[in-house]
């Protein structure tokens, strides 16, 4: 540690134009880039700009609508702490690195789970996939006898995580995350979908992905029969289940629960694989589990509040979509620099982010 620094560093701000007004009456409500705002003032410690809005007259901090809104401890440290989280330090080794008090950590965290989960809405629609991967992670939540579980969708190519939701290990929480998932995407009759043996997933298929008709009544009378659900040619879901001893695998049965065999060998192609396999969202648990402190296997691990373990979920899960570089998407360089000689290629929604995001988009 060096001495104290006297002068504070301002943090950046984001440029002017990349904000927007915050009255929902207003005509400019949530649009940027309408030259429409000016700064009243600055004030606090990290010279937070006052804005006014030219169009409605209301004025308001630009941290409004911001997960450091309202929040008195500084910039600086406010990110520390968020980026701790996501390293997997727990929320008290966070309060130690961070220098701040634990109550202001269990606060932060709350709300960077709130905006990432907000972000994740608004940011993850129409994704273009050919495959789906899924699977559920235990965990515990208030004390070590009540599981809650994190269950996710990925896509296996861009290991892009689609969805995420926490709850009980029930067809409700497979529902949500499933349904969750079809509703981001461009094509959801166009894809094979990947779980483990799960009874739910086989179930709620072909209501979710498949095409919903309407069978003909017998006669013309009384009520029409249930809908009934299509699978297309394009659409098939596996399920891989794994025989256990113990804790060693010792079988692993493919179980072809909806559509062809060869619609799933043709994209088993395309993406590279001998076998229909989990192995992305397998990899991707294991990552989770080191960017959060109340999910690590094999010790005294759990939120002791629900929301605590959401929020952490969601703020893992966003810094590992938008600002994690993934090894399996390096690409080759054309010409190697020096010892370099691969880069990481961009996740396909990287073209998205904004490129004056603040820390906590
Ligand atoms: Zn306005």
């Amino acid at each position: 540690m060096g001495s104290m620094n006297t002068t504070q560093t301002t943090p950046t701000r984001p440029q002017l134009e990349t904000l927007a007004c915050v009255n929902e009456r207003c005509e400019s409500y949530g649009q940027a880039g309408r030259n429409n705002l000016t700064v009243r003032k600055r004030y606090g410690k990290d010279q937070i700009r006052y804005l006014r809005c030219r169009c409605c007259g209301a004025e308001f901090s630009e941290r409004k609508n911001t997960a450091l809104w309202n929040t008195k401890v500084s910039e600086e440290k406010a990110v520390s702490v968020a980026e701790h989280l996501a390293e997997g330090c727990s929320l008290k080794a966070t309060a130690r690195l961070a220098k701040v008090h634990p109550s202001v950590v269990t606060r932060l965290n709350r709300k960077v789970g709130i905006h990432a989960e907000a972000f994740h809405d608004e940011r993850v629609h129409d994704v273009e996939v050919v495959a789906l991967q899924a699977d559920e992670r235990h965990g515990y939540a208030q004390d070590k006898s009540q599981p809650q579980w994190e269950a996710e969708v990925i896509d296996p190519v861009s290991k892009f995580v689609v969805s995420h939701g926490q709850g009980q290990r029930a067809e409700a929480l497979i529902r949500c995350l499933l349904e969750d998932a079809a509703r981001r995407l461009t094509r959801r009759q166009e894809l094979v979908l990947y779980t483990d043996g799960e009874a739910s997933y086989a179930s709620l298929f072909p209501e979710i992905f498949g095409v919903a008709y309407q069978p003909s009544r017998n006669g013309d009378r009384g009520r029409f029969p249930k809908l009934r659900y299509r699978i297309p040619r394009t659409l098939a879901h596996v399920q891989i289940v794994k025989q256990r001893e113990g804790q060693r695998v010792v079988a692993v049965e493919i179980r072809y629960a909806h559509g062809s065999r060869r619609c799933v060998q043709r994209i088993l192609k395309q993406l590279g694989y001998t076998t229909p396999n989990t192995s992305a969202i397998e990899r991707r648990n294991g990552t989770a589990r080191r960017m959060n402190a109340h999910q690590v296997r094999h010790s005294l691990a759990f939120s002791r509040r629900d929301d605590t373990k959401v929020a952490l979920g969601w703020w893992g899960l966003t810094v590992y979509n938008w600002s994690r570089p993934h090894r399996a998407l390096r690409l080759p360089l054309l010409h190697p620099q020096g010892k370099k000689t691969s880069h990481r290629a961009p996740r396909p929604w990287h073209s998205i982010l904004p490129t004056t995001s603040g820390q906590f988009g």
